[in-house]
């Protein structure tokens, strides 16, 4: 059994065939689902979709970075009222991303910290939004770091000594299909990091594995992203859904 521990299938690109993505997906082993939000815009889509497949699909609620906009205090209190009203498995995805605007960092620092805050308060882990963002998230990690921070490193992309320090903040890291591009980099040093500390993921309907690079996305695609997995650490990928799996309960509790 594998677990997509990031996975956007409320997203407007799979309208077309929500059910038949599904279906391929539990083809392939992919049983359960952890669904990050981005903003107020997806929460009843999201609601929509954990009402079609209540035992697999597992929400979690937060603002993305790239919508900290001028009314991110009205998003940040839309995420409160959903805490308040309801059970969620995470906080996320949060974090900080410059690759978009950095205009807008400020408003992303606090808007990261107060989710952090709101995790701690409700003792959930947090899912990290990284990019082109890495000293600014360590910055907010470092100040904000206890027994009570843990989670995951959406989309890790970083380097071996960005993957320790991570891991040092009680992450574990997500690792997708990037891990398949020639020029993905972390595939050069993953074997150095215990599995015990890596979680699988699609980000679909974004960053598709090859051979699906630049096409859409979704979580069947996971098993692509396992079978590199097991060549990368040579062990089999009954072994790697195991873990990861196993990894995922640990973190989600569920
Ligand atoms: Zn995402």
């Amino acid at each position: 059994m594998l677990t997509d521990t990031h996975t956007h299938l409320y997203s407007e690109a799979f309208d077309e065939d929500q059910r038949q993505m599904m279906q391929r997906a539990f083809d392939k082993g992919v049983e359960r689902f952890f669904i990050p939000a981005i903003d107020s815009n997806y929460t009843k889509a999201m609601y929509d979709l954990e009402k079609e497949y209540p035992e697999k699909v597992f929400l979690m609620m937060g603002l993305h970075p790239t919508s900290v906009k001028e009314n991110y205090e009205d998003e940040l209190l839309h995420v409160e009222q959903q805490f308040e009203r309801r059970n969620f498995y995470a906080v996320g995805e949060i974090g900080i991303d410059l690759y978009w605007d950095t205009s807008t960092l400020d408003i992303q620092k606090i808007a990261f910290r107060r989710q952090i805050q709101l995790a701690k308060e409700y003792k959930l882990p947090i899912v990290i939004h990284c990019r082109e963002a890495f000293d600014e998230i360590f910055e907010v990690l470092e100040s904000e770091k206890d027994e009570s921070l843990f989670g995951i490193f959406h989309c890790f992309t970083g380097t071996l000594e960005q993957a320790k320090r991570a891991i040092s903040y009680n992450m574990k890291l997500g690792i997708g299909g990037v891990v398949t591009f020639k020029n993905g980099k972390i595939n050069t040093f993953l074997e150095l990091i215990d599995l015990k500390h890596i979680v699988l993921e699609t980000d679909s309907p974004y960053l598709s594995p090859v051979p699906y690079r630049g096409k859409r996305n979704e979580s069947s695609y996971l098993s692509l992203v396992c079978n590199k997995l097991s060549e990368i650490y040579e062990v089999s990928e009954e072994e790697i859904a195991k873990i990861t799996t196993k990894n995922s309960k640990d973190i989600f509790g569920v």
